[in-house]
């Protein structure tokens, strides 16, 4: 996802977010607004904590645990959602799009990737009747790139490990 992309999109994503909110008959306010700004803004997949430090700059009063709260209200409506497999803290996403993570499990970067035959797992058919699955999801864990190099390398220096 180039920056450019982000730009021309933030418009639409505004648009999107009003029309989840006043579907689940929540009001649009500015801290909402401003925290799914920030979220949307940011490839990282962020801690509340670092939404909250960018929201910081256009709220000033705003506090770490309203935003926390607003997140866990849009990850609710489904307006964003909790990465799965980040343990604490949590790692929010407000990428609607179809995508899958990668998570590397050494230094904690989240990778976003789409591969479409995830998008259309089944439903295990013992599982259908019982609960409502809300969502569907596919993600994998490993080395990233940089992480599986250092491996490598200090592998290599010291065999007996
Ligand atoms: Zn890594
Ligand atoms: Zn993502």
């Amino acid at each position: 996802m180039s920056e450019i992309k982000k730009e021309i999109n933030l418009d639409n994503k505004l648009s999107e977010f009003e029309c989840i909110c006043r579907n689940n008959s929540l009001k649009v306010t500015p801290q909402r607004i401003a925290v799914y700004k920030a979220l949307i803004s940011m490839d990282t997949h962020p801690t509340a904590e670092q939404v909250y430090q960018m929201v910081r700059d256009e709220i000033s009063n705003i506090s770490l645990d309203t935003v926390n709260r607003t997140l866990h209200t849009l990850s609710g409506i489904g307006a964003a959602f909790i990465v799965e497999g980040t343990g604490q803290p949590r790692r929010f996403d407000g990428g609607l799009e179809d995508h899958q993570h990668f998570l590397c499990i050494k230094c904690g970067e989240v990778i976003d990737f789409h591969h479409e035959p995830f998008d259309n797992i089944d439903i295990p058919d013992k599982l259908k009747g019982r609960f409502k699955v809300l969502r569907k999801t596919v993600y994998l864990e490993g080395l990233c790139g940089m992480c599986s190099h250092i491996e490598n390398n200090s592998s290599k220096r010291n065999p007996s490990n």
